[in-house]
């Protein structure tokens, strides 16, 4: 009996053995996913690309122990649809998200966490969403309602309740995707994205960092002013400092005796608005005395926007320290991708502007790093070109798991492993928007040396940029004498890449001429 009892012992466990030990060898390679997405977080404001403005130690150790992508670019500048191109891999005129304004993420359709999901990971999404519709596809979601707020953000929980939790946005953010990962099944692996509301508009710091960039005078980029001369497009939009940028709502200047109405503010707890008016209030003060007027109150404006914006982005260089600090800790670091990467660029004052959205390179290009140990040699630095398009393919590779047919990126894995592997030779963008900042719907193409836009809806113009002989983009070169032939090949590569990606919009655009340089009589 006891042998038999012995034999059956035994052939359980061979049988075991012989079901499970091919799932635990895939399941082993399967590496843990962090993504951090910031929100209109500059990279001129990063110091692994050469940002002089200032430090941010987190982020560079990321560069550090992987990659760098000095050309990484987005394609629809713009906070939602980002996202949306992100979760899908799909341009945004296939995944329905095409602008901020009228656009709903249909959650329903595929994304690279839904297939990661099918295939034994577990999921979730903390902190800026934004896509208007519920989360699908996670196992976990705690996301901000539309923009969220710096201090003491709501949260739209899973059963449909909404929770305030006090503190401010970036730290709060950063405390739950620990809490999650502390709680999660540790037999899994797992994606996990942390949305940050930092660094968007109206970059509200946290009270700590208040004032941390107040001893610095930070020069005007050459472009600063700007007359957009031969670009209509550039001509009519409503994103200056000088203009656009409000002395309230962006700069926290609330005249002195005036009661403040503005919720991002009234919404501080004592604690944080006594500190918040003991740094703002001595500035507007101070402001008041002078009386600036003209260039001087514009480039008043301009250092307290850098001061503002950079404060913000310290905090949460920090998280990311915070993070990459947990992993160490946890001993997850080995077998954990962790990507940080912003929604899009953002103008630092460059033609005077603040925000996003054109395809000039401030903000069609978008800070990206990566860790993935074992795979991406540290200190990897790539100049291909690579998009957010790609993230999604680029994953599902790492997890072993096959790219659906209808993604429209590439998995970036090959350039970076691979010095033989040959990347794009150029970008497809394509913007929608025709609203709040008044900028023009365009698209285009962008090779390594030169630029085709063709703007339409609200100006109707072609811009073109020869970037090695002009990287501030400020000649329109389209129909100069001697760019006949550039042109034509660069029409010839914009059509074809229309073609490929299936954007029947651009396509009909692409068949009606417009008379050149029509805008500029
Ligand atoms: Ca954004």
């Amino acid at each position: 009996m006891r042998r038999n009892l012995c034999v059956w012992v035994i052939g359980l466990a061979l049988g075991l053995a012989s079901c499970f030990p091919q799932k635990e060898k895939t399941k082993a390679k399967q590496p843990n996913i962090i993504i951090i997405v910031s929100d209109d977080h500059a990279f001129q404001a990063i110091s692994a690309y050469g940002s002089k403005l200032m430090q941010t130690p987190n982020i560079d150790r990321i560069a550090k122990e992987g990659a760098v992508f000095n050309k990484a670019y987005v394609t629809n500048s713009i906070c939602g649809p980002s996202r949306a191109v992100l979760l899908t891999g799909k341009y945004s005129h296939k995944n329905g998200f095409k602008d901020n304004e009228n656009s709903k993420f249909n959650g329903s359709q595929n994304t690279f966490v839904k297939e990661l999901r099918q295939n034994g990971y577990q999921t979730a999404w903390i902190g800026k969403w934004h896509l208007e519709t519920e989360p699908q596809g996670f196992d976990f979601w705690q996301v901000l309602p539309d923009q969220g707020s710096y201090y003491n953000p709501d949260f739209l929980m899973m059963d449909g309740s909404q929770k305030r939790v006090e503190g401010y946005v970036t730290t709060v953010t950063e405390d739950l995707a620990e809490n999650w990962l502390s709680k999660r099944d540790k037999d899994k692996p797992f994606c996990l994205v942390v949305g940050h509301k930092a660094t968007h508009r109206t970059w509200l710091p946290n009270t700590a960092d208040m004032g941390k960039f107040d001893h610095v005078n930070f020069p005007v980029p050459a472009t600063f002013y700007d007359t957009y001369q031969e670009r209509e497009a550039a001509r009519v939009q409503d994103m200056t400092i000088d203009k656009t940028m409000i002395m309230g709502y962006d700069l926290k200047m609330f005249p002195a005796g005036q009661e403040v109405t503005d919720v991002n503010i009234t919404r501080m707890n004592p604690a944080q608005r006594a500190k918040f008016n003991a740094y703002y209030q001595p500035i507007q003060a101070d402001l008041e005395k002078r009386k600036l007027t003209g260039k001087a109150l514009v480039e008043w404006k301009y250092q307290r926007y850098m001061r503002d914006y950079l404060s913000t982005a310290a905090s949460l260089d920090q998280s990311i320290g915070r993070m990459l600090q947990y992993l160490d800790k946890n001993q997850l670091k080995e077998n954990t991708i962790v990507i940080y990467l912003s929604d899009q660029g953002f103008f630092m004052g460059e033609h005077g502007w603040f925000d996003k959205r054109f395809m000039y390179e401030e903000s069609f290009r978008t800070p990206m790093v990566m860790r993935y140990p074992g795979v991406v040699k540290a200190g990897t630095v790539s100049d291909h070109l690579v998009m957010n398009l790609d993230i999604a393919p680029t994953l599902l590779k790492a997890a072993g798991v096959d790219v659906p047919k209808d993604m429209q990126g590439t998995s970036f894995l090959p350039v970076l492993t691979d010095q033989q592997a040959k990347g794009r030779d150029a970008l497809f963008y394509h913007y929608y928007e025709n609203g709040e900042h008044a900028v023009s719907p365009h698209f285009g193409v962008k090779t390594n040396r030169y630029k085709l836009i063709r703007f339409y809806k609200r100006v109707e113009a072609w811009e073109l940029y020869d970037l090695e002989k002009d990287p501030h983009e400020v000649k329109n070169l389209y129909g100069k004498p001697g760019y006949q032939q550039v042109t034509a090949q660069l029409k010839n590569q914009l059509a074809n890449l229309i073609e490929q990606y299936e954007d029947e919009d651009a396509k009909k655009l692409m068949a009606t001429s417009i008379p050149v340089r029509k805008a500029y009589n």
